[in-house]
């Protein structure tokens, strides 16, 4: 047991100074003031002095095994290790493999999420990859998402992208519809996560299957939707229509957004609240091509992007209970993870504790410590003593 007192709750919403206590995993008290339970139990009782407490962060767009390839096998970028999510605040990844299908697999994928998960972290998976016919492991995208707890959803399957399969339409919507039904079957998100290229097509085949299809708008969570101003309005058109959208924490450019200015615009527009989710491609190359497909340069995206996009938005006046829930609360929802993404009695308790500046300083997973004061306490076996 852990009662966490003086905290500064955002669950996401601001509750104010609040004692939380938390037990077997979840958290099982919140109140203006809980008592320490007799000595004979054993607690440990930590006073976080007025500290911010949120949500850990879901990050439903990391490339645990690793991305990258596309100029080579020597820009495969290495599997993502425990502590790359944890000192970022994310206590629950949603792995997923992207272009490159060949020499990675959805077996891979799945043992990586299995080794955070051995570890005590939360970690899903996606089915498929950039590729369509989609890789499996099972031979469907089905029959992967029913039988496989660990993987809930498909993707990123690529759109309006030259690296793409220029899937059809009809393709589109079979995949869209095994994910639906595969959600229905088991109560699992049962999404189809798009990556979205720079390609003019933008989400032209996403509004097709929503004017003659019955597929629910939920099935489509389009990504990347920030790397060209001209795709986020459409995103946001495509938000009005019921789907949710997700902008990617990456370094922008004259073209695009950053995450952070898509929050904003979100936050100053008067779309839904809970239809845009920010992720961070942690682990997932982040190349620049030029006209012909060569490629100029490589980045690699970081989980820990998420929390910088929202420090500078709280640096300019935004407040953090606006944003939280991009990254917590809407994810949860979209991702049907009931006990995820919000401050609740009864919830897992996945908890960060953020410095003044809004600097990870602890992190909870599952009631257990995985980060204190800015260090990692628990790290993956081949990882070496890592701080901040
Ligand atoms: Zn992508």
């Amino acid at each position: 047991m852990i009662l966490l007192q003086n905290a500064e709750v955002y669950a996401p919403q601001h509750l104010g100074r609040r004692d939380v206590l938390v037990a077997g995993g979840k958290i099982t008290a919140i109140a203006a003031h809980l008592d320490p339970p007799p000595s004979s139990w054993r607690v440990e009782v930590v006073d976080l002095q007025g500290r911010a407490l949120i949500p850990g962060l879901i990050d439903a767009h990391t490339h645990l095994a690793g991305g990258g390839g596309e100029a080579g096998a020597a820009t495969r970028v290495p599997s993502v290790q425990l502590t790359h999510l944890t000192l970022a605040g994310v206590t629950t990844a949603i792995g997923l493999l992207g272009t490159d299908a060949r020499t990675r697999s959805i077996a891979e994928l799945l043992a990586c999420a299995r080794g955070l998960s051995e570890l005590g972290f939360n970690a899903l998976c996606y089915t498929g990859s950039y590729e369509v016919p989609t890789t499996t492991l099972t031979g469907s995208v089905r029959g992967d998402i029913v039988h496989i707890d660990r993987i809930v959803a498909c993707g990123e399957v690529a759109l309006s992208d030259h690296r793409s399969s220029q899937p059809t339409f009809d393709e589109l919507i079979k995949l869209a519809a095994e994910c639906h039904v595969a959600g229905m079957m088991t109560g699992k998100a049962g999404l189809l996560h798009l990556h979205m290229g720079d390609g003019k097509r933008g989400l032209s085949l996403v509004n097709r299957a929503l004017d003659e299809t019955e597929l629910p708008p939920r099935t489509f969570h389009p990504t990347h939707v920030n790397r060209q101003k001209w795709l986020w309005q459409d995103a946001k058109a495509l938000a009005r229509r019921g789907c949710t959208v997700d902008a990617t924490a990456f370094p922008a450019d004259d073209e695009s957004l950053s995450a952070g200015q898509a929050m904003a615009d979100w936050l100053d527009s008067d779309l839904p609240r809970d239809r845009l989710t920010v992720s961070s491609d942690g682990g997932g190359c982040l190349p620049t091509f030029d006209g012909d497909g060569v490629l100029l340069h490589m980045d690699v995206g970081r989980s820990a992007a998420i929390l910088e996009e929202i420090r500078g938005l709280c640096a300019a006046g935004r407040r953090l209970e606006d944003l939280l829930p991009f990254v917590t609360s809407n994810v949860a929802k979209l991702f049907r993870l009931a006990q995820k993404g919000r401050i609740a009695v009864g919830a897992d308790a996945d908890l960060v504790v953020l410095s003044e500046a809004l600097q990870v300083v602890d992190v909870l997973v599952g009631g257990q410590w995985f980060v204190r004061e800015q260090s990692a306490v628990r790290r993956g076996l081949f990882e070496h003593s890592e701080t901040r």
